[in-house]
């Protein structure tokens, strides 16, 4: 009879010992699935010779180490103005950084070299909830698709930790990324909702042209860069000055006598450091060429791809690029259809860098308004559509175009279930933000852009108080709120025109 007790004792431990989920996660019934939050691209430090005394951070590079290697350019500085000898210049630049970004490239096949690696997180906690996700951190520069088998890893490690058979993405920039490539090679089964915010799901037109080496400062949009940068132009005086200084330069052309300098440094320099130092390191990385939109794919192929030397990692991208990039609108689709619940935020009317020939794509100041919405049909940056546009996709009279006739929603691979956000810039956050997602998350069916009044399909970020509104025809906007939108003559002239009526009118009354 001990024999016997102690035989069953020695089971149970055996049964409990090879299935701990059995007992670490009795199913949860908070009717609420755990959330993985896959970050932008800076999710994780990539880090050479970890462990060692020599360890250096290479991605989230420090600063000063950054700063103490580009000062070792310093003695050059006074050759090239003496001599003007910008290759020996360049080849000086180029040296430094190789030497601080050399190593992140990846060799032939897209694989990493041994010596920079990252921390994968590890999950132990089975604590979950709206304000408690799961961090999910990668390495960027790696296939997506070897990235989502890490996230399987993740998503089979939380669905035990927390006793829920399916979890939710919230998915930020190239999170989004990651989730597509997840749901073409893994499918639904294990997911519940997705939002994405920002993500460059049909790419960023920046990588493309920087791949194909094309820049170009334009000074408009540097203009407008510097402006936007800008904290709350409207109440802010010491803005308002900056705001004036920056238009004043433009009116007496030293905007244009400094971008001529800046010109100059990029034909005497710039080809030669893209060739043999930026182009060499990231055009190595699969990861990034996931943000190459079609337009460009295979024009960057054939300048910056070595079929022979790099048949690897070609593969890779064209893996991507055919598979998730190119059947985006097919994936979310099956996607929705198996049930999933999926909402796509697109930020607008931000100006981008203004170093490529892309700078009137309207965008949230990284990714393409058009690429982040999946296909809506989007106004150059501050026009609107010529007069008599009609929606691209009838869907029996309902109106997919924004109020301030900027964006056509009609044509996105799902209309009914993409937010734009004018103002957004490219995944800067508010509680206004966090309250929408949070409604999102909690829904357990579909939302819609007409299922709640608060949040239509056009909303107008207001930093300044955490929320939004719904988008205001520009006619609504004051004069001159109109010229601080747009700067334009005729805006100035209907401006001034309104304060003279208006300083009259004080002074008759
Ligand atoms: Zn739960």
């Amino acid at each position: 009879m001990k024999r016997l007790v102690s035989l069953i004792i020695v089971t149970v431990i055996l049964a409990l010992a090879v299935s701990p989920a059995a007992i670490a996660s009795p199913s949860c019934s908070c009717g609420q699935s755990p959330i993985i939050f896959l970050s932008g691209l800076g999710s994780a430090s990539l880090v050479r010779d970890a462990g060692t005394q020599d360890e250096q951070r290479l991605w989230k590079i420090d600063e000063a180490y950054l700063v103490s290697e580009f000062l070792k350019l310093a003695p050059s500085v006074p050759k090239l103005i003496a001599n003007g000898d910008y290759d020996a210049f360049g080849d000086e630049l180029i040296k430094t950084i190789n030497t601080v970004f050399g190593d992140l490239a990846l060799d032939g096949d897209g694989v990493s070299s041994e010596r920079v690696t990252y921390e994968l997180r590890e999950y132990t906690s089975g604590e979950h909830g709206l304000d408690r996700d799961y961090y999910f951190a990668y390495d960027f520069r790696i296939s997506p698709f070897e990235t989502a088998a890490l996230l399987k890893t993740a998503v089979e490690t939380v669905k035990e930790l927390t006793g829920h058979d399916k979890v939710s993405f919230k998915a930020s920039s190239m999170g989004g990324v990651i989730a597509m490539a997840y749901l073409s090679a893994y499918g639904t089964e294990d997911i519940d909702k997705i939002v994405f915010i920002n993500c460059p799901i049909l790419g960023t037109e920046v990588a493309g042209e920087l791949f194909t080496k094309q820049l170009e400062i334009n000074k408009d949009a540097l203009i407008r860069y510097g402006e936007q940068a800008l904290p709350a132009l409207d109440n802010d005086p010491i803005a308002a000055i900056l705001y004036a200084v920056i238009e004043g330069l433009d009116i007496s052309g030293i905007w244009d006598m400094l971008l001529l300098t800046a010109d100059f440094f990029i034909d005497k320099l710039g080809e030669k450091v893209l060739n043999e130092a930026v182009i060499p390191i990231f055009t190595s990385m699969p990861g990034l060429w996931a943000f190459v939109s079609d337009l460009y794919f295979e024009q960057a192929k054939g300048a910056a791809i070595n079929t022979e030397t790099q048949a690897g990692l070609l593969s890779k991208i064209n893996d991507y690029h055919y598979n998730v990039q190119n059947k985006a609108s097919e994936i979310l689709n099956n996607a929705k259809a198996d049930g999933v619940c999926i909402y796509i935020i697109a930020g607008y009317d931000m100006q981008r860098t203004p170093l490529v020939p892309s700078y009137l794509n309207d965008s949230d100041g990284t990714v393409d308004t058009k690429y982040a919405s999946v296909g809506a049909v989007v106004a150059p940056i501050r026009e609107t559509f010529a007069d008599g546009y009609t929606q691209a996709v009838d869907f029996s009279g309902i109106n997919y175009i924004s109020p301030d006739n900027h964006i056509d929603a009609s044509s996105c691979a799902l209309p009914d279930n993409t937010w734009f956000i004018k103002n957004m810039l490219h995944c800067n956050n508010h509680d206004g933000h966090r309250e929408l997602y949070r409604l999102m998350f909690e829904s357990d069916t579909q939302l819609t852009v007409f299922s709640d009044a608060r949040y239509p399909q056009f909303l107008q970020n207001d930093k300044d108080n955490n929320t939004f509104y719904e988008v205001v025809p520009f006619e609504n906007y004051t004069p001159m709120e109109q010229f601080m939108i747009s700067p334009t003559l005729l805006n100035l002239v209907t401006l001034i025109a309104f304060l003279m009526k208006n300083f009259s009118i004080l002074l008759i009354g």
